[in-house]
């Protein structure tokens, strides 16, 4: 078994949505991100990258890449689940923790357990969605960003 953590923020900045674990959450605001800036699968893709050891979100879908541009960060989950099939690897579990004080992530957390575990093969019940706030510090308490931590245990098929 191998374990990996993940860690991502995107700054607010002008929109009507942000994405979160795949889905479109209404929001008085959206993210500044070369991709589409959802920092539940980045933090998700960073912690399965980092238990097989195999670097970091940035070196496998470099920003300064046009191709990224807008990029649906499913595709980013989808091609890191390969990677971690090539090597002989399936997860585990997944336990995400998005930090914001808005927008609410309770009511989208089942649909987002629901891509998740679609995009990497597993039992919706391998994959953990909280939310927490910073009651009101820090960057994320000021409504300024949000963000999302990821810890996930794999384990050879
Ligand atoms: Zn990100």
């Amino acid at each position: 078994m191998r374990i990996g953590q993940g860690f991502d923020v995107h700054a607010f900045g002008e929109g009507d949505h942000v994405m979160l674990g795949g889905v479109r959450v209404a929001h008085s605001q959206g993210v500044l991100a070369h991709s589409d800036g959802d920092v539940v699968l980045h933090a998700l893709c960073d912690a399965l990258l980092g238990a097989l050891a195999l670097g970091d979100i940035g070196k496998h879908f470099p920003p300064s890449d046009e191709k990224w541009r807008g990029a649906d960060s499913r595709s980013f989950v989808r091609a890191v689940a390969a990677m971690l099939v090539e090597r002989g690897y399936t997860l585990g579990n997944a336990d995400i923790t998005v930090i914001c004080e808005a927008p609410k992530v309770g009511p989208h957390a089942q649909a987002m357990r629901e891509v998740i575990a679609a995009d990497l093969g597993v039992d919706i019940d391998a994959i953990s969605i909280k939310a927490t706030t910073t009651e009101t510090l820090g960057f994320t308490g000021r409504r300024e960003g949000i963000a999302a931590l990821a810890t996930v245990l794999v384990q050879r098929s």
